[in-house]
């Protein structure tokens, strides 16, 4: 191991060139709309752990600066994820990826909630909870899905390259059963606006893209969710939207599979980029079906379950509290907001601001 001398640099880079001091007026300033909404996310498969809660006291404590300093309408909207896969319900059918979603699974969210109660009590900020149910009932919604179907030749290919197709799924009408077709590569698009999908095991079954009941069934993959969350929040008329998500989603990512396709760049959401919270090798912490069981027994071993586990943080004497007031200096001081942090790091400083490791 290679002992550090705990001196911290703070190399500008990313947006702290250009937004060392004035960042929150900046961020106001482009809101031209009456209201602020804050848009954070999860997928209820992912619990709570101190890199999503990061990216959530990010959100929160912007939002309490921009109503602070500005008298901004601010809110908060936590919007789950639940047409994320199911953990162990993906099957391979004929090299076709089938998979069932959340949505069909039942979720708990408890956790989220108190993480959620808690930093809106700290800030201020008042936040409520939605399901992508919010997106689909909005007025703007199946517009914005029969043009991403309209483009779907050269958006396809753009933002799904493995496939080449776009990635809309429904789940199978047939009772207990839900697959859906992942990649949608079996979809059939017709010039009547009906859409057919195909289950490996009771076969097609449509959605009419006229019928606001149908379009309720759709799901669809992340970058396209992400585009179709983006057009419609371009749309509304009364507020103003940033999006505010870990900073792994910023770069390619987002400007091939969101901006580059953007017909009206101008009229998009600000997305906001939290720093991410890194383990010894510069991963992201993460506590999603992508992480083995049993990972991270080192933190636990050190005395710091706290990181990876929600409910041990809230429990923690001064946690919740610490953290929220060293992002708060990361507004207030955004050089140190455009970047990433080590759990040492923010480990040593949640101490400093007065945790008791539980
Ligand atoms: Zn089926």
């Amino acid at each position: 191991m290679i002992r550090h001398d705990q001196v911290v640099h703070h190399p500008l880079g990313r947006g702290s060139y250009y937004f060392k001091t004035n960042l929150v007026g900046y961020l106001s300033d482009q809101c031209n709309k009456d209201k602020i909404a804050f848009h954070i996310g999860a997928q209820p498969n992912c619990s709570p752990h101190l890199g999503n809660i990061c990216t959530f006291t990010t959100g929160f404590a912007l939002a309490r600066a921009m109503n602070e300093q500005f008298q901004r309408d601010v809110k908060v909207k936590f919007v789950y994820v639940d047409s994320a896969p199911a953990p162990n319900q993906s099957v391979s059918i004929d090299g076709v990826q089938y998979q069932k979603s959340l949505k069909h699974m039942g979720t708990e969210q408890t956790p989220f909630v108190h993480v959620l109660d808690r930093l809106s009590d700290l800030s201020g900020v008042l936040y409520n909870i939605e399901t992508q149910k919010y997106w689909h009932l909005n007025p703007a919604f199946p517009g914005v899905v029969r043009s991403v179907v309209a483009r779907r030749e050269t958006l396809g290919p753009h933002i799904s390259p493995e496939t080449g197709k776009l990635g809309i799924r429904a789940s199978c009408p047939h009772p207990g059963c839900g697959l859906t077709d992942k990649h949608g590569v079996k979809n059939q698009y017709h010039d009547d606006g009906r859409v057919t999908f195909f289950c490996p095991h009771h076969g097609e079954h449509h959605v009419n893209l006229a019928s606001s009941q149908d379009l309720e069934r759709l799901e669809f993959n992340t970058p396209l969710r992400n585009l179709i969350r983006i057009l419609i929040c371009s749309q509304d008329a009364d507020t103003s939207w940033i999006m505010c998500t870990g900073s792994d989603y910023a770069g390619f990512y987002q400007e091939q599979l969101t901006w580059r396709i953007l017909e009206h760049p101008e009229n998009a959401p600000i997305i906001f980029y939290a720093p991410l919270v890194l383990d010894w090798s510069g991963a992201k912490l993460s506590k999603s079906m992508y992480v083995k069981e049993g990972a991270y027994k080192y933190l636990h071993d050190a005395g710091r379950k706290y990181m990876i586990d929600a409910t041990t943080f809230l429990n923690a004497e001064r946690g919740i509290e610490a953290l929220y007031e060293e992002v708060k200096n990361w507004v207030k001081n955004p050089y140190m907001l455009f970047r990433n942090y080590s759990i040492e790091y923010l480990d040593m400083r949640l101490m400093a601001r007065g945790m008791r490791l539980p």
